[in-house]
């Protein structure tokens, strides 16, 4: 099965329930998923990792057959989560198509290099949901643990990050990790999964639109025939005729562009940019030097490096500016910390 060799630039749908509870719900909910989207992977869980014990943690064997029943009944391949190396040979037995860890999973580099063990030879697509915390490393050697097995059709899927403290998504999507996992992966397709980023079906067509304009290959949506209902999730879940009104809102646009007039247009506005990029860099550059001057003169006179009170006014002199230029003020914050850092280090 070639799942991923013709995603770029053309979006994978991944859609089904959070968990496959009855053979009904798992037979009614692709039934109506057929009709509405078309999806080109049917999702269950049915080993569900839960936070608490006491809670419904998924059927296990018996629904892996649902599963894949429901896959031939309605032609499509299905895929659920493995979580160590029963769960493999359980899920190959059982004939499903496709695999995917778990971000409780991709944590641990136990279990994953025990799952890529019993991959050992195998030759079905596997996707790797990104670690619980906002760690590229873990979500990347997971990756390279599934390819030294011979897995050659990878993916990664972005599920968003734990937090601490408030927040309006249930995980932090913290875009800047999975644009990092395209940077050091571009060949490998990475899919969205909005249900477990938003937590609420409220969000899912702002983080899904989010995910499309960062160029990802596919989506992976929570979707049960009766969502309010559902056993695990039931706040992200969409029935399937919402997941086609919120998929038909999408805009979809294209990472290039052939019209000659907007790529002059482009091309004219990014020389301007490389301009300023230089000249950021000539500042940053003669503002180090001046740091390093001051900090001969501290060291000659016995004086600390770091003055807080110092500090504290050039922040709030500086936002002040930033505020008065337009720019975003966690922005200025993060910008001169960075600067500051650096200064410091010199
Ligand atoms: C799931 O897909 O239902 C799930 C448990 O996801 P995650 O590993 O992202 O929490
Ligand atoms: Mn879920």
């Amino acid at each position: 099965m070639n799942l991923f060799s013709n995603s770029t630039h053309q979006s994978l749908l991944i859609a089904g329930p959070c968990s496959a509870e009855t053979a009904d719900q798992l037979h009614q909910t692709a039934n109506e998923l057929m009709l509405h989207t078309k999806p080109n992977l049917l999702r269950a869980g049915v080993w569900k990792p839960r936070t608490r014990p006491g809670e419904f943690e998924g059927v296990g064997i018996p629904a892996l057959g649902w599963l894949k029943e429901a896959g031939l009944k309605h032609g499509v391949p299905v895929c659920t989560e493995v979580a160590n190396a029963q769960h493999v040979e359980a899920a190959l037995k059982a004939g499903i198509d496709v695999l995917w860890i778990g971000a409780r999973t991709t944590v641990n580099p136990f279990s994953v290099q025990e799952i890529a063990d019993a991959l050992q030879g195998v030759k079905i697509p596997i996707m790797i949901k990104n670690p619980v915390n906002p760690d590229i490393a873990l979500w990347l050697g997971a990756m390279e643990r599934l390819n030294r097995a011979g897995i050659e059709q990878l993916a990664g899927i972005h599920r968003g990050f734990t937090h601490y403290g408030r927040s309006s998504f249930r995980n932090e999507p913290m875009w800047d990790i999975a644009i990092r996992f395209k940077q050091e992966l571009p060949q490998t397709p990475l899919i969205c999964d909005p249900s477990h980023i938003a937590g609420k079906r409220e969000l899912l067509a702002l983080v899904a639109q989010r995910a499309l304009d960062l160029d990802y290959q596919g989506l992976m949506i929570e979707s049960h025939v009766n969502p309010d209902q559902a056993w695990t999730d039931a706040k992200q879940q969409v029935t399937p005729e919402n997941l086609a009104g919120i998929l038909g809102s999408l805009v979809s646009r294209k990472p290039t562009t052939d019209s000659p007039s907007l790529q002059q247009a482009l091309d004219a506005l990014r020389s301007q940019i490389d301009q300023i990029d230089e000249k950021i860099m000539h500042a940053m550059a003669e503002r180090m030097q001046v740091v390093a001057q001051i900090g001969s003169y501290k060291r000659q006179h016995g004086v600390t490096i770091l003055q807080v009170n110092r500090w504290d006014e050039m922040v709030k002199k500086r936002s002040h500016m930033g505020d008065a230029l337009g720019l975003y003020p966690g922005f200025t914050r993060k910008m001169l910390e960075i600067i500051h850092a650096e200064s410091i280090r010199r």
